[in-house]
């Protein structure tokens, strides 16, 4: 049947899967075109049907453009491997994604980066720090440390949702001429509008919210013309990119996301409201309760609601909390978040098991924390299953 090919009168409503390694050129003007960059050529280069679901992104980002990669740390190693290129040194925030960490300490650090650990609530002093040795000439050519490339931060950060302020961030990062980029894996562009904020760069999973159900890994990097030309051919050449079935899921996913979101934030709100007066309970951490410590910025931050993730304490420590995971049945018992289906895990035994208590202590995560990522659930079958999990 004639009609759909393109160019025809009935087009396919979705988008067509390109599921194919290599093109076939009428002739050899063609196949150079393609060498050019101007037609098609190879699907490590670039594929149609992630090359639309790109540019939807970087739609919703506000970015002038967007790459999409197999994974979410390929998307983290892609921008941070870019970011330090020359030998620039790393200021990377202490509470980020384990991913994050091991891809510094195990691979960047024995490449040769340069890396300082700078504690979420200490980025004001850090940055004004290096500021005065770049003014001394203590860095840069000559001095005593190589010129700051990368400011890396996440926010809202896992698992004890504290923010950081991009707008400050990202003018302390300019001020030593470095990139100021966030992992926004949390909060989506729905919520977050990470590059109108102060971010260069943007990076997420595309794992979690963006994709949104559970079935796939896909990461993003959405940024400034000039950057993400150089993150291309990092992708180009190591070869991380999204498959086109992949990317035809999370295009799909992303066509739901305001709404999932919208749903998880309400219903998160409700929830972390109504754990904070369970008696089994110590605390309960959320951007959007009126005693969260970044209160005022997550009205400035996340304008549109504070998300679907929370976490809380349960009182009894760490077998209290694993009873109470064990119990929930509506909520999945699994590592992973932002899906539509409600899943919670307790950082002791998953994302924070490898540090020692001490460790853990430090960045403020007791070993009876549950996070919790809310789903699209009724939010009233949410609050039973916690509340008979809780007893
Ligand atoms: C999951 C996650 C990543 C890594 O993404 P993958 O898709 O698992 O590779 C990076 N950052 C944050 C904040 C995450 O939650």
């Amino acid at each position: 049947m004639g009609g759909s090919e393109p160019g025809g009168e009935a087009l396919p409503f979705a988008p067509p899967i390109w599921a194919t390694s290599t093109y076939r050129y009428a002739d050899t003007a063609a196949l150079e075109r393609g060498l050019r960059g101007e037609l098609p050529f190879y699907a490590r280069w670039e594929n149609p049907t992630v090359r639309e679901v790109e540019r939807r992104l970087a739609g919703l980002y506000g970015a002038e453009e967007a790459l999409l990669f197999g994974s979410g740390m390929a998307a983290v190693s892609a921008a941070l491997m870019t970011g330090l290129a020359g030998g620039k040194r790393l200021l990377c925030q202490a509470e980020v994604y384990g991913g994050t960490r091991g891809l510094v300490e195990e691979v960047l650090r024995p490449w040769g980066a340069e890396v300082t650990w700078v504690p979420i609530d200490r980025w004001g002093e850090v940055l004004a720090a290096e500021a005065v040795a770049l003014a001394r000439g203590e860095v840069g050519p000559g001095g005593l440390r190589p010129p700051v490339g990368v400011v890396w931060v996440e926010t809202p950060v896992n698992p004890t949702l504290q923010l950081v302020d991009l707008e400050a961030v990202g003018a302390g990062a300019r001020r030593l001429g470095a990139l100021l980029v966030v992992d926004d894996t949390f909060a989506p562009p729905v919520l977050q509008r990470s590059l109108a904020l102060g971010a260069d760069v943007a990076v997420a999973s595309a794992t979690k919210y963006l994709g949104g159900h559970h079935d796939l890994l896909g990461g993003l990097v959405a940024g400034g013309r000039a950057f993400l030309a150089r993150v291309a051919a990092h992708r180009k050449y190591t070869g991380g990119v999204l498959d086109p079935f992949q990317a035809f899921l999370l295009g799909r996913g992303l066509h739901t996301l305001e709404l999932r979101v919208a749903r998880q934030a309400e219903s998160a709100l409700a929830l972390a409201r109504w754990l904070a007066g369970h008696p089994r309970v110590a605390a309960v951490a959320y951007p959007g309760l009126e005693d969260h410590p970044d209160r005022a910025l997550a009205r400035r931050q996340l304008p549109r609601g504070a998300g679907g993730m929370l976490s809380f304490e349960v009182r009894g420590g760490r077998e209290a909390a694993v009873a109470v995971v064990d119990r929930l049945r509506v909520i999945a018992l699994a590592a992973s978040l932002g899906g539509v289906e409600s899943s919670a895990c307790m950082p002791v035994n998953t994302s924070h098991a490898a540090l020692a208590p001490a460790e853990r202590a430090a960045l403020g995560i007791a070993d009876g924390l549950v996070r919790l990522s809310v789903g699209v659930e009724p939010e009233d079958a949410l609050r039973a299953d916690l509340a008979q999990a809780l007893g």
